[in-house]
């Protein structure tokens, strides 16, 4: 079965689509942490970052670009803001499809609250 996010890649389900290439796409977070929260996510599922192989290094390195780009878009580029990713239960993962965050357009606090 598909995952969440594979329907939203593949439009099946919902989402405010910022962002889509043939090999990621972006979105807006359904529960944003800050006033700008977007998920960019390869295509294909990779499901943790356990699961990154070699052959992945392009597509990995596509996300930090798009995100890149995707900062300036949104304006949050100069202020600074955090990328995350998280993995497996110690990380706080989710949802099992890797995706790295993009969240900003304010001040973030320290990088961890435990
Ligand atoms: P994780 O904790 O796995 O790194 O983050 C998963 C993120 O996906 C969460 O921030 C959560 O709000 C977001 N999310 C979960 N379900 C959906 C959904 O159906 N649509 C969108 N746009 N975001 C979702």
């Amino acid at each position: 079965m598909a995952s969440l996010f594979e329907k939203i890649v593949a439009r099946e389900l919902p989402a405010d689509i910022v962002f889509q290439d043939d090999r990621v796409t972006a979105f807006r977070d359904i529960h944003p942490r800050a006033p700008v929260h977007i998920l960019i996510v390869p295509n294909k599922l990779i499901e943790t970052a356990n699961d990154i192989v070699d052959e992945d290094e392009s597509l990995i390195g596509h996300l930090f670009t798009v995100a890149r780009d995707l900062a300036r878009q949104e304006g949050i580029a100069a202020n600074g803001y955090r990328l995350i990713i998280n993995c497996n239960e110690h990380g706080g993962q989710e949802v099992y499809h890797l995706h790295l965050h993009l969240v900003g357009g304010a001040p973030l606090g320290p990088m961890l609250c435990r």
